[in-house]
């Protein structure tokens, strides 16, 4: 179907609308999938075509898939043609007598409405069930925190600032470690002749390295950002220019960090358990402004991790200062009082160290 729509794309005629069934004659194993895994691939072909000629900047003219690229199909479920039995753990797809073995993620409620099977280029099978249920949320639990200030960083992932103290939260140990494994596979994939069984071997395991990464990276920003979300009533964060940093020399860090993603998850997971997510003005200047007494420190430079306010002499870290800036948005100018003699009096084990002198070298970060 697509070499024939291809076709007449490059003739300028009209582009065929013809349906599986034509084929079958001509192409007998289509009679052994079931006839919807067809029919939905010559929907998505048909909405491929028309996102192309509705917007063919942002959508390219679909093309041929590679073989070692992911490869999927999707059937529906018509009379339980799909189902799944929890107690044997075996997975019943159309067309198949007997259910297939697989590892089961969660139970689940609800109407089975498709599956999706699909092939990594690492040589895993995977099967995504659509499920229609009544509540599809997690629970909306209380939130303990009434605001949330986040600093971005670049030599932890983000330090934070609640009612409770501040705290920072470290890249996790097993990515750094998976980062530097994809490093060496990298290295030894480009260094074996190209086409060679060798070759092949080492792009298998980069494949699967790539995998591990993407899934641990997700896994971490998911977890991350719900416990966040249950946390904490107002979240709020920088309005960093993503996009902007990304074609300066920070982009690899960043990049790496998913921060994008996670800024993306931190504002659909508010919206759908009630809280505020909050982005400050790009121009706000949280890391230079003393949380203490609000001075403003214009020579603050981007390599100066603390920092001394020659207006009340509070040593700063840089990250903490920021993050405390970014929670006293967050908690409202009316209640600032309150917050900061709470956070002073240090009634947490997070909390902020006492006024330290600028005589003192340097300051101790408090770690969560
Ligand atoms: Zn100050």
């Amino acid at each position: 179907m697509l070499e024939k729509k291809l076709y007449a794309y490059k003739k300028k005629e009209q582009i065929p609308r013809d349906t599986p069934a034509k084929y079958k004659d001509k192409f007998p194993f289509l009679k052994e999938v079931d006839s919807f895994a067809l029919c939905n691939v010559q929907l998505q072909l048909q909405k491929a075509f028309k996102d192309h000629f509705r917007n063919r900047k942002q959508f390219k003219i679909p093309k041929f898939k590679k073989k070692r690229d992911k490869q999927s199909y999707t059937t529906n479920n018509v009379h339980n043609s799909i189902r799944v039995d929890f107690e044997k753990v075996l997975l019943y797809l159309p067309k198949l007598k007997e259910g297939v073995e697989i590892e089961l993620h969660r139970r689940f409620d609800g109407k089975i409405k498709s599956v999706t099977v699909s092939r990594t280029n690492d040589g895993k099978y995977f099967a995504s069930i659509l499920v229609k249920t009544e509540n599809p949320r997690n629970k909306v639990v209380e939130p303990k925190s009434k605001a949330f200030g986040m600093d971005l960083g670049l030599e932890h992932f983000v330090t934070v600032t609640n009612d409770f103290g501040n705290y920072k939260v470290e890249h996790p140990r097993y990515l750094r470690r998976g980062e530097e494994r994809l490093k060496r596979l990298q290295k030894s994939f480009s260094k074996k002749q190209k086409g060679s069984k060798n070759s092949e071997k080492a792009r298998l395991s980069l494949d699967r390295q790539h995998a591990y990464i993407t899934n641990a990276r997700n896994d971490f920003l998911h977890k991350l950002s719900k416990a966040i979300i249950d946390e904490n009533q107002v979240v709020v964060v920088e309005d960093i220019n993503v996009k902007g940093l990304l074609k300066t020399r920070l982009a690899k860090s960043i990049a790496d960090s998913g921060w994008s993603k996670f800024l993306n998850y931190l504002k659909y997971k508010a919206e759908w358990y009630g809280r505020t997510f909050i982005q400050v003005d790009r121009f706000f200047p949280s890391s230079k402004l003393c949380h203490r007494c609000g001075y403003k420190n214009e020579d603050l430079a981007l390599h100066d991790r603390t920092w001394c306010c020659p207006s009340c002499g509070e040593t700063h870290d840089r990250d903490v200062n920021a993050s405390i800036n970014l929670y006293f948005v967050g908690i409202g100018r009316s209640e600032r009082g309150t917050v900061e003699q709470a956070l002073v009096d240090d009634r947490s084990p997070h909390g902020i160290p006492k006024k330290p002198s600028c005589n003192e070298v340097g300051i101790s970060t408090t770690k969560g």
